[in-house]
């Protein structure tokens, strides 16, 4: 399929029987594109029925558990269904270094090639480009260096291309909204509502408020909200406080796929 998202984990980093940590598979131009992978990815994966012959690339956004705690598991059970093809990841510089230990003992002899790509959070710059598609880092605020990645295809006859934007977990900044200005759909986090404003602020977060606001300022086609805060139970409260700002926003739920 072409300009599918498919939501596989939407939660944020206490877990929920509502919700898995962030996880998201991005099908463009014929390929599989993974974003963040939090614990249970794999399982979500399976669930929907998606192709690993068609996953060659994973992205990570940031170090926290809730955006990595997946891959070892996801990597270990590629090798034990004697996955052949190379997988790519790009992340910040750490990951590599953290998981090898694991990989070391978990992983040994594995029937197919990690290759780890690093990724520098504080700049803006093309980490990933095809005959097809390409991908830009998006520099973001939060208490750890992160980045979102912006997908573009190449050419699309006739039709306007397709621009995606993923942005979790960030700190409401205005500095993005030139990197994403007009894209088809764009996925912002929002962990919390203006309750918790203060909180919010402390853990360098978003609210639906501000996520709105950004998708508002940059024109974007449609928004994707999610990285829902365990906080809260009802969570069409950040459907409610997004909608008045930005309209068109799609709350995002696991198992779910959305056309960017
Ligand atoms: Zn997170
Ligand atoms: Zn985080």
């Amino acid at each position: 399929m072409n300009g599918e998202l498919h939501i596989l984990g939407c939660g944020s980093a206490l877990p929920t029987f509502q919700n898995s940590p962030a996880c998201q598979v991005l099908e463009l131009c014929d390929k599989s594109f993974m974003i963040d992978c939090g614990e249970g990815s794999q399982i979500w994966f399976r669930r929907m029925a998606l192709k690993t012959a068609r996953l060659y690339n994973v992205f990570i956004s940031h170090l926290h558990g809730d955006h990595c705690f997946g891959l070892i598991g996801l990597i270990s059970t590629f090798g034990m269904m004697g996955r052949t093809q190379p997988l790519h990841i790009y992340a910040p510089a750490d990951l590599e270094r953290l998981l090898q230990p694991w990989l070391d003992y978990h992983c040994e002899g594995m029937s197919y090639e990690l290759i780890f790509h690093v990724i520098n959070p504080r700049k803006s710059e093309v980490i990933y480009e095809d005959r097809t598609v390409s991908v830009t880092t998006i520099p973001l605020k939060h208490k750890v260096p992160t980045c979102g990645f912006l997908f573009t295809e190449h050419h699309r006859d006739t039709e306007p291309i397709k621009r995606y934007a993923y942005c979790s977990d960030t700190y409401y900044t205005e500095r993005i909204v030139p990197v994403i200005e007009g894209v088809q759909t764009l996925y912002h986090e929002a962990t919390y509502i203006e309750k918790y404003a203060d909180r919010c602020r402390s853990t360098m977060h978003s609210t639906a408020t501000e996520a709105a606001t950004i998708a508002q300022k940059a024109n974007v086609g449609q928004l994707i909200i999610g990285h829902y805060s365990a906080r809260v139970d009802d969570h069409t409260e950040f459907l409610i406080e997004a909608k008045a700002v930005f309209d068109n926003t799609i709350m995002a739920e696991e198992c779910h796929t959305y056309t960017i």
